[in-house]
């Protein structure tokens, strides 16, 4: 027998409560009942990204949250500012790309956050910049960018603030309103604890400015249909009922945890991981390191298809593999969503294991022993 556990940085495990609130009988969408689920929902988003802005969800995976942040939020003739420091940032450039929409590339290194100056300096030197786009937490390569700091020197310009918040709402602080973030995206499968398929943004009052200004070149994604139907409630399109039901689940347990404290134990599991890693002899890949998930760098001979094989077929773990570039020499952790003390430790006993069984000693206890003092104090 093995049970399933998942640690990929998405999808990532479902709390019980939650899949048995999904296997309930699907209702009808246009009714009251629908209403007040996308009412209080709606709420328990805004307690999650802390805004008061709106908060717009659809059925999707994430990267139709960013698209519509993108496609309807860069007026014609306006050029973005695109972080690219992993496969994420890649992304946000390549939706510009697809949109034809005018935009400028800072590439970083992929173990490292941006330089904030950096940003400023490329918007004090083209005054066309009317969009930042950064990815908060870069799951590629587990990189914590300073969205607070950027926040600052992007609010007093023109520019919008459009940040990928996807691994780091619900796992990491994240303050929308506090940092003069105008387009917020996540998704349900990573710190939310729920099944891919929905997607949301918070769009502030300066990003709705720019937006009621166009008709940006969308339709399904188009932010202007979601706001209209908000407003009483519902949404222009069948929504994910199911999923619905699941996140009004989730979202009531991360209100009884509370954020702070789930901010607390994130960072307490990533830091129990890393350590946990060092002490057994391996290198951490990011120098910025962000708390949603751990990226650790093989070591000599450790062949990556080998050891993942390892961890599912005898432990059921799933953890991720390096994506582009880094295929075969890093592997990621997920601490994010349903993962307590015990889970994480279960994932070092697993991997202290396969690294035997790889050609890398390490002698049993070591990772677990750091990551039990860690998670102890
Ligand atoms: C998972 C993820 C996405 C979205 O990917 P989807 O497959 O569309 O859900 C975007 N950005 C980051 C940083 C992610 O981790």
């Amino acid at each position: 027998m093995t049970k399933i556990r998942l640690f990929t940085p998405g999808p990532t495990g479902v709390p019980e409560e939650v899949l048995l609130e999904m296997a309930r009988p699907i209702f009808h969408h246009r009714t009251g009942q629908y209403r007040d689920f996308l009412k209080q929902l709606t709420q328990g988003l805004q307690y999650v990204f802390r805004t008061n802005n709106e908060v717009l969800t659809f059925t999707g995976s994430g990267t139709s949250a960013m698209e519509a942040g993108i496609v309807c939020c860069l007026a014609p003739g306006a050029k973005a500012l695109v972080v690219r420091g992993g496969k994420f940032g890649q992304r946000w450039a390549e939706v510009c790309t697809a949109y034809g929409l005018d935009h400028i590339n800072i590439d970083v290194e992929w173990s490292r956050a941006v330089d904030p100056a950096v940003i400023e300096k490329a918007l004090a030197d083209d005054p066309a910049i009317k969009a930042v786009i950064v990815t908060h937490s870069e799951t590629s390569t587990g990189v914590r960018s300073d969205v607070e700091a950027i926040g600052k020197i992007v609010a007093p310009t023109e520019a919008l603030f459009m940040v990928d918040c996807i691994t780091s709402a619900a796992a990491i602080p994240l303050e929308v309103d506090k940092w003069s973030i105008d387009v917020a995206a996540t998704g349900s499968q990573k710190a939310l604890m729920l099944p891919p398929g929905l997607a949301f943004l918070a769009v502030s009052p300066k990003a709705w400015k720019i937006a009621k200004s166009f008709q940006p070149k969308a339709y399904y994604l188009d932010i202007k249909r979601y706001r209209k139907s908000l407003k009483t409630w519902d949404n222009p399109y069948t929504p994910a009922i199911t999923l619905v039901r699941g996140l009004a689940k989730a979202l009531e347990m991360i209100k009884a945890e509370g954020l702070e404290n789930i901010w607390a134990r994130t960072a307490k599991i990533a830091q129990a991981t890393r350590q946990a890693a060092l002490a057994m002899g391996l290198k951490l890949f990011a120098a910025d390191p962000v708390d949603s998930l751990t990226s650790i760098c093989y070591p000599q001979g450790v062949d990556d298809k080998q050891f993942r094989s390892l961890l599912r077929e005898k432990f059921g773990i799933w953890v991720a593999g390096g994506q582009a570039d880094l295929s075969g020499k890093i592997f990621r952790i997920s601490h994010m969503g349903y993962v307590d003390a015990l889970d994480a430790v279960s994932v070092i006993a697993a991997i202290e294991q396969a690294l035997n069984a790889c050609g890398h000693k390490v002698i049993p206890g070591t990772g677990t022993g750091k990551a039990l003092e860690i998670l102890a104090s």
